[in-house]
């Protein structure tokens, strides 16, 4: 297929893709080799996505970097070395850019292109896309790879514009300039996954940080390390196979050392020695212990103690330590944070905690923040408080499917999707990691690829079969929403208040998001659907392609 020049409607394409993190970069090859003339349109002023916005200090991966990187080019994964077993941001970026090179994906990524709205008409069977700045695109595939974990949250706090020194947000760090924090007095809100990482990164180099905490979250050691040669050998020698067993075989889409024993089957000094030595091996095996602290109550429990036994350890001060031990929720039902030496960094005199469930903010003054027992002077203000997670980029886009009839407004009960991959009613418009897929629950370079790959061979099977439109079966789809909810309720996950809940947004709809079930089982049951024929979806060529066809 190709592109038809007409101007004054816009580009006309086969598919706009919106996003170049992974996920778009990614959608872009494939849809190429799909035969697809495709343009990924991306708001931010270069590619890589959350690994070009998060560049605050501390940023790094908690998923093992052989492990969080494309499969798809058997040639690349051998080819590229990396040289931590975490990697940091920098690394993951200039990884991003190298594949972006290798595979020559700039030339159909426009940057600083915003999509404003995205509008299906009925007439056409096609998208008509429109970004911020007023530029048009016309395609018949729209592809959503606009991420779980791009819109950034500041929250509303009276008083914010009138502080007068610097604030920033972790998912927007500043990119022309480094932030000077040297001497400077400094305010972290916010205690998870980023929030830790940046407290760590910066507490040596503040004169005072002082850390405003909601919820005290649980962490646990990253233990990272450079690359091990005969480590990363051992992953280049098996990758093709090891890549195909994370996908199929496992829950979380990575390997690691898992156990086949319940917590409350073993004996207490069975289980505290395995909790050590997890500990000690570093944070992707201590929620692997044993096999049952994502469900039940007790094993999770006897985790969660051992965790809050080694924050009173580690902590010098017993009343700091009790204000970071978390108590409100199971440990992993929130996002388990990933840290080098973050309870350390309170036994710093220049650090401080600030526990707001005592002392909530109240407002940010010109020179610091006002809580309801006094005010902290500050220099810098950051913002670690999240995003408008799985929904949010999608939401801030004005899309309409047939009838005009607006995705948020379909959504105001909380998202569907069949498979998390296509919304009733809005043909042609498929979500790369959305709601109702595994997503963020497991290593999201593996989600992604799974969704790219079907998608690209869905389309390329409706092409073989005559077929230029798809929707979901509004049955299918309800049918998915209770199947996600009730595997959801069989997880501790829905006992917390996390961002997978919406919970974190005012008003959002309280409901689990992602798909708990594990990628292995989701992707048998995406290759079941396509084998056949794609059960649960509506295929048919639209009315004006059969005209234009007959002409
Ligand atoms: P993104 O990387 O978010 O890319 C989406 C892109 O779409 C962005 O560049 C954004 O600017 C663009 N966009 C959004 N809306 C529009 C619009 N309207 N118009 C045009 N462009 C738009 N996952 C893991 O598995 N392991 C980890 O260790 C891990 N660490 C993380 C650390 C941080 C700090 C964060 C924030 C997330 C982390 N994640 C991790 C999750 C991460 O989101 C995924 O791993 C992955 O990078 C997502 O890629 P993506 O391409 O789907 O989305
Ligand atoms: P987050 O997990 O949502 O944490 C936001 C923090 O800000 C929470 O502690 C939250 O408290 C707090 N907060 C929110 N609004 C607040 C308010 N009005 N006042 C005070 N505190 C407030 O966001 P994140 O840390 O950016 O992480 C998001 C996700 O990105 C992670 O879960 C993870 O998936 C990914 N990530 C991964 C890594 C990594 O290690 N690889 C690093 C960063 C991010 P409550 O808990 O009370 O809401």
């Amino acid at each position: 297929m190709g592109s038809i020049g007409c101007e004054s409607e816009g580009r006309v394409l086969d598919a706009v893709i919106v996003g170049a993190g992974f996920a778009g970069l990614y959608m872009l090859h494939k849809a190429r080799q799909t035969g697809l003339d495709a343009l990924a349109l991306e708001a931010g002023p270069d590619i890589g996505g959350v690994w070009f916005w998060n560049g605050y200090p501390g940023a790094r991966c908690d998923v093992e970097s052989m492990q969080y990187s494309y499969s798809f080019d058997e040639k690349l994964q051998q080819e590229w070395s990396w040289s931590e077993k975490f990697a940091s941001r920098d690394e993951i970026l200039r990884y991003v850019n190298h594949v972006a090179d290798r595979f020559d994906l700039r030339r159909d990524v426009r940057l600083d292109t915003r999509v404003a709205s995205a509008h299906f008409d009925d007439a056409t069977g096609r998208w008509q896309v429109t970004t911020q700045a007023g530029e048009r695109f016309e395609c018949r595939y729209l592809l959503m790879a606009s991420g779980c974990l791009s819109t950034a949250r500041i929250p509303e706090i009276a008083g914010l514009e009138s502080f007068a020194g610097e604030i920033h947000h972790t998912g927007n760090w500043p990119r022309d300039r480094k932030v000077d924090l040297a001497g400077k007095r400094v305010a972290v809100i916010g205690t998870g996954s980023s929030g830790i990482q940046v407290v760590a990164a910066i507490a040596s180099e503040a004169a005072q940080l002082t850390v405003f905490q909601r919820t005290a979250n649980f962490s646990v050691p990253a233990r990272n390390q450079p690359m091990a040669p005969d480590y990363e050998r051992s992953w280049k020698d098996n990758y093709a196979a090891l890549r195909y067993e994370a996908r199929h075989n496992t829950t979380a889409g990575t390997i690691y050392e898992l156990s086949d024993r319940s917590a409350i089957e073993v004996s207490a000094d069975e289980r505290a020695a395995e909790f050590e030595r997890r500990w000690e091996k570093g944070s992707p095996n201590f929620m692997r212990a044993f096999n049952d602290l994502g469900v039940n109550e007790q094993s999770n429990a006897y985790a969660a103690d051992f965790v809050r036994d080694k924050i009173r350890t580690i902590v010098s001060k017993p009343e700091v330590a009790e204000k970071l031990a978390p108590k409100n929720h199971p440990i992993g039902s929130k996002r388990i944070c990933v840290d080098t030496g973050y309870f350390e960094t309170y036994n710093r005199d220049n650090v401080r905690l600030v526990d707001l469930k005592e002392e909530p903010i109240e407002a940010v003054t010109p020179t610091g923040i006002c809580t309801a027992r006094q005010e902290y002077l500050f220099d810098t203000i950051i913002f670690a408080t999240g995003y408008d997670a799985i929904t949010g980029a999608l939401g801030a886009i004005d899309i309409r499917g047939c009838g005009g009839k607006s995705l948020k407004e379909e959504w105001k009960e909380g998202p569907a999707a069949y498979l998390g991959l296509v919304v009733s009613g809005f043909p042609n418009m498929f979500l790369i990691t959305g709601p109702g897929s595994p997503s963020v629950l497991v290593n999201v370079i593996v989600a992604i690829e799974q969704h790219v790959e079907w998608i690209a061979d869905c389309i390329a099977w409706m092409r073989e079969h005559g077929y230029d439109r798809i929707d979901a079966d509004p049955q299918a789809q309800l049918q998915w929403a209770d199947h996600v909810d009730e595997v959801a309720h069989k997880t501790l996950f829905v006992r917390a208040n996390s961002w997978y809940m919406g919970a974190n947004i005012p008003g959002k709809p309280k409901r689990f998001m992602p798909y708990a079930a594990g990628i292995g089982p989701y992707t048998q049951k995406c290759l079941d659907i396509a084998r056949q024929g794609y059960d649960g979806f509506i295929m048919s060529k639209h009315a004006s392609s059969i005209s234009a066809d007959v002409a």
